[in-house]
């Protein structure tokens, strides 16, 4: 048989001896070197990508989560039998700037389409969350009649409502129609566009001025992050101010909370991460707060550093210090964080395997991104979970997305009384143990399968 010519990347052809097949019979040190080989590879692999906000290459891993499909995208019953796209989902740390990224795949650069499912107002306790914010933020700032909130990724109102509430003129920005839509129908303006420099800029030309812009859980999912910032810099008053909550990196890894990545999540931020990015781009950030949603997220507050007249809070200057000491944008940080992951999965198996082989039933509850990532990261399938309850009515009917498990309504956990509830969403364990407290009728046990496998 002719061999087949082999190259490596710059173009030169290797000798016959380096592409031929790998001798089985090799001594221990012979498959040393073969796994250093490998891991060589696995590095290279990741040479042609760049860091999304400081363009230096990205080479380190933080966490290699195999092949996924995309976490939003829940195929109906009658896709099952279609192909289902599956990407590489793996976080990359930039050892230059210290972001925590997504290795950037071409397909999964446009996720959220117009129909988009996630509607804000349908849980409760985010409503509350945001009800509060109106109140402080009015009160903090001084807003009135005669101040503008423009909020980026205003979803359905669940925030607008209530400074409509209170009279202050508001206006949305928000690309995905379903959700701009239910906004509208509360009486609440809405842009429904992507934010960006190019749109500030029109707003701006129209008279728009903000004197307060809040963007909620949205700085992770922009894909051209700079232009976005610089489009709150336009729209701001000169004594305007911007708040940007997201989920704190450091939770990710002092929890080990590796499911929070997915690929419509690009970017996993700091505060050390998010006030280079801000500077970049002209704001200043001038008090940050910590709250517990999303297991641990941070709350940004930014002014125009040339014109802001807030002084800097000295939670900022001991967050900052925090980061620093948890080694945050040190590369040996994250060599064991992959590890960790991989020791979470065989825990996870090991857990649900000998739940099965005692001859138990297993159903989940919460249909969440999160969710999809561990299972898909895992390979449960309905040979471990038999559906999973969610109370959002367009997700019901649809599967899982990879792992195919059916979404059903709550009804069904009373017909079928399962032994064990796994709680995918862990941020919204207490909720969801407060709700389903009845399994404990039939002798239910809830589970959660990360960082480590609790039943309760
Ligand atoms: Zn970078």
């Amino acid at each position: 048989m002719t061999p087949v010519a082999a190259f490596d990347r710059s173009g030169v052809e290797l000798s016959p001896t380096e592409s031929d097949p790998p001798d089985l019979e090799r001594s221990p040190i012979d498959l040393l070197d073969a796994r250093r080989q490998v891991a060589d590879l696995a590095e290279r692999a990741l040479a042609p990508f760049r860091c999304r906000c400081c363009g230096e290459p990205l080479s380190r891993l933080v966490a290699d989560l195999g092949m996924q499909p995309l976490s939003n995208a829940f195929p109906s019953a009658d896709q099952a039998l279609a192909t289902e796209p599956f990407h590489p989902l793996r976080a990359l740390v930039c050892d230059a700037c210290g972001l925590v990224q997504t290795q950037q795949v071409e397909s999964a650069d446009h996720i959220f389409t117009s129909d988009y499912p996630y509607f804000s107002s349908t849980s409760g306790p985010w409503l509350e969350h945001a009800r509060r914010y109106a109140d402080a933020s009015i009160e903090r700032f001084g807003l009135d009649a005669s101040s503008r909130v423009v909020e980026v990724a205003s979803n359905d109102g669940y925030l607008l409502r209530w400074f409509r509430e209170r009279g202050i003129p508001s206006l949305g920005i928000e690309p995905t129609a379903g959700t701009a839509l239910a906004a509208e129908a509360l009486g609440i303006e809405v842009v429904q566009a992507f934010f960006g420099a190019q749109l500030a800029r029109r707003l701006r030309e129209q008279g728009v001025v903000a004197d307060l812009m809040p963007a909620n859980n949205v700085v992770a999912h922009v894909p051209d992050l700079l232009d976005f910032v610089e489009g709150f810099r336009i729209l701001l008053a000169p004594r305007g101010v911007a708040t940007f909550e997201f989920h704190h990196l450091l939770n990710l890894l002092n929890h080990r909370q590796f499911d929070t990545i997915y690929h419509e999540h690009f970017y996993y931020h700091s505060l050390t991460t998010f006030m280079r990015i801000l500077a970049s781009r002209g704001l200043a950030v001038f008090d940050v707060e910590e709250l517990p949603t999303h297991g641990g997220s941070l709350r940004v507050y930014a002014q125009p550093a040339a014109t802001g007249r807030h002084p800097r809070s000295v939670r900022v200057i001991e967050l900052l210090a925090r980061e620093h000491d948890a080694g945050l944008l040190e590369p040996a940080t994250w060599r064991s964080f992959d590890d960790a992951c991989r020791r979470m999965k065989r825990g996870m198996l090991s857990f649900l395997i000998d739940a099965k082989n005692e001859g138990r039933s297993i159903a989940a509850c919460g249909a969440a991104a999160k969710g999809n990532t561990l299972l898909n990261y895992g390979g449960v399938r309905t040979d471990f979970i038999d559906y999973v309850v969610d109370d959002t009515p367009s997700k019901q009917g649809r599967l899982l997305p990879g792992t195919h498990i059916p979404v059903v309504g709550a009804g069904r956990l009373a017909e079928t009384r399962p032994d064990y509830l796994v709680i995918l969403p862990w941020n919204w364990r207490d909720e969801f143990v407060r709700r389903f407290a009845d399994i404990r009728d039939w002798g239910g046990r809830f589970v959660v399968l990360t960082p480590q496998v609790e039943v309760f």
